[in-house]
């Protein structure tokens, strides 16, 4: 049984971490009056050793004993519900320390058209799903949408302002990257933001322009904000709407952990109220945005910091933007990609400012977590946290990086050395892999690692960054074991691989680690809280390309089951 050595480790651990971490203490020794236990399973329980056992007995939403069906059958009593899985497969549920889940729910909720693969696979099927839009709206009104991704466009270019004036010359378009880092208006909408060719851009931001000079429509990183700013209010109950879509997708595919990182506000406050309202059953850390010593500044001032909040909801890390992104050619990098001479990327922040910013908030309790993904990029990062951490006198704050895309050995040294976690995104390899050979084949061989950060030593954990790549997690495991590129067919740096043990502990243990919480999850052990999953196949035997097609049954989340829905993809 592994009552004892659990909670000898659970000890070890809170006594190695405090004061961030909690302990949830059982009374020693008994195992009894179980409110659910779990029979004839295979529990893959991804504690230190990766045992494996059939039985797991529950009480008050936490693990009381986890063990064989004998050892744990003194655990039931007259009120346990039993739970025979007839030899099915149950794993720790699967946490995504990075995602936009409720931005990424709104716009399937607030969208006109979606031109996103595998919707539509050419430009010209984007213009006749807006013909058709356009055709059934008043002139003036908006056409919106979200999730365009040129690589997987038969034309392989960006759409410009003029495919978009075929269609609708009287209805303002806006369409959104996949990326976020970029989207492209039509010129009615060019026109609504007083957008010429002689408009300066934004710090931090492109208007992508013609030979000619004129702009093609194409808007990238702080540039969009002319024409967002324009577009129409959400309806009043959109966000807690988008919060029923997100955790509902989420539980059905595994996740019972998510970060939503960059929340506005309205976001924030319909979380809160799910809390309030008792239907949140999907455990969320929050992270704000900050852009600016100012931002920093305010948000420092207001009292509350990390880990603030329960179980369910809480504050996570604050998030800041050191560069832009690959498809939108805006990241920061020693050396331009190919065919793009001079263009060194984005640094979004001054690095005086930046460090100005991060030891105001790291000050201020706050993890940092910040987006870089070029080379140039992570060093002002990793610069910016030593010497917040020296200042302050920090020894393992658990700064993040979040995306850390074009890795090389020398920024895996400084990672390892200042102790800097990483937010890896491991299904960009399928989903986004033919951008990276731009940047140099010798450079694809660091593009996204996962094996270098494991014997580097270094906490990195897979995340989607929905709506860049899609929820569910699988497609992260599976691209951590086969690293197989979706338009090339090609295995990207095969030496990145990873064994199937090591891809799930990417999406349990390291990112409760993350963010604070290996005391509570990450693994399924006495003490933990109730977070698990059933799946229908298992995962440690199946071929590889089996592991993006695993189905989800049951979804418990503090023992409760709140997710039966196997969905496909
Ligand atoms: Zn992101």
């Amino acid at each position: 049984m592994k009552i004892l050595l659990g909670r000898v480790f659970l000890i070890f651990v809170a006594l190695s971490f405090q004061p961030l971490a909690r302990l949830h203490a059982k009374p020693s020794g008994q195992c009894s009056d179980a409110e659910l236990l779990i029979r004839n399973a295979k529990i893959i329980t991804m504690d230190r050793t990766h045992s494996i056992v059939t039985s797991m007995a529950i009480r008050d939403s936490h693990i009381l004993a986890v063990g064989s069906d004998a050892e744990l059958a003194p655990c039931a009593g007259p009120r346990t519900q039993s739970l025979d899985l007839q030899g099915h497969v149950v794993l720790p549920g699967l946490i995504d320390v990075h995602t936009h889940a409720l931005e990424w729910a709104k716009n399937v909720l607030r969208n006109d058209v979606d031109p996103g693969y595998p919707k539509v696979h050419s430009i010209a099927e984007i213009t006749k799903l807006i013909t058709e839009r356009a055709s059934t709206l008043p002139s003036g009104k908006w056409i919106r949408g979200a999730g365009w991704d040129e690589s997987k466009l038969a034309e392989h270019r960006y759409i410009t302002r003029k495919d978009l004036d075929a269609v609708a010359p009287n209805n303002p378009v806006w369409l959104e990257h996949f990326t976020g880092h970029l989207g492209v208006a039509n010129t009615r909408a060019l026109e609504l933001a007083h957008l010429t060719r002689n408009t300066p851009a934004p710090s931090g931001g492109v208007i992508d322009k013609d030979g000619s000079g004129e702009p093609t429509g194409v808007l990238k990183d702080n540039a969009q904000s002319l024409v967002q700013a324009l577009l129409p209010h959400d309806p009043s109950d959109l966000a807690l709407k988008a919060v029923r879509l997100v955790t509902q997708r989420a539980l059905e595919v595994g996740l019972t952990t998510i970060h939503d990182i960059c929340l506005p506000a309205d976001s924030m406050r319909a979380y809160q109220q799910a809390r309030k309202e008792g239907w949140l059953k999907l455990r969320v850390q929050m992270a704000p945005l900050v852009s600016s010593v100012a931002e920093a500044q305010a948000l420092a001032n207001g009292g509350v910091y990390t880990a603030f909040g329960d179980d369910f909801l809480k504050l996570g890390a604050v998030k800041m933007f050191a560069d832009g992104g690959m498809a939108a050619k805006t990241i920061a990098v020693y050396e331009p990609a190919a065919g793009e001479p001079g263009n060194l990327g984005l640094l979004i922040w001054k690095p005086e400012d930046m460090q100005k910013a991060q030891h105001i908030l790291a000050g201020a309790g706050w993890q940092l977590e910040t987006h870089a993904i070029g080379d140039r990029a992570m060093d002002e990062v990793l610069d910016s946290y030593q010497s917040v951490m020296k200042d302050l006198g920090l020894k393992e704050p658990r700064f993040r990086i979040v995306h850390a895309g074009l890795s090389t050995p020398a920024i895996q040294k400084r990672l390892r050395e200042l102790h800097v976690l990483v937010d890896g995104n491991p299904a960009f390899v399928y989903w986004l892999g033919a951008f990276f050979p731009k940047y140099g084949a010798q450079r694809v061989r660091w593009t996204y690692p996962a094996k270098s950060y494991i014997e580097n030593r270094i906490v990195a954990a897979g995340t989607s960054d929905v709506p860049v790549t899609p929820i569910s997690p699988w497609w992260g495991i599976w691209a951590l074991v086969a690293r197989r590129d979706m338009q090339s067919g090609q295995i990207l740096a095969p030496e990145e691989r990873v064994t199937i043990l090591e891809a799930l502990e990417m999406y349990t243990r390291n990112p409760a680690y993350t963010g604070f919480e290996e005391n509570q999850k990450g693994s399924l052990e006495p003490g933990k809280l109730a977070d698990f999953i059933v799946v229908d196949r298992d995962v440690l035997s199946v071929p590889t390309d089996e592991l993006k097609d695993v189905q989800v049954l049951k979804t418990f989340v503090g023992g409760e089951l709140v997710s039966t829905k196997a969905v496909p993809r």
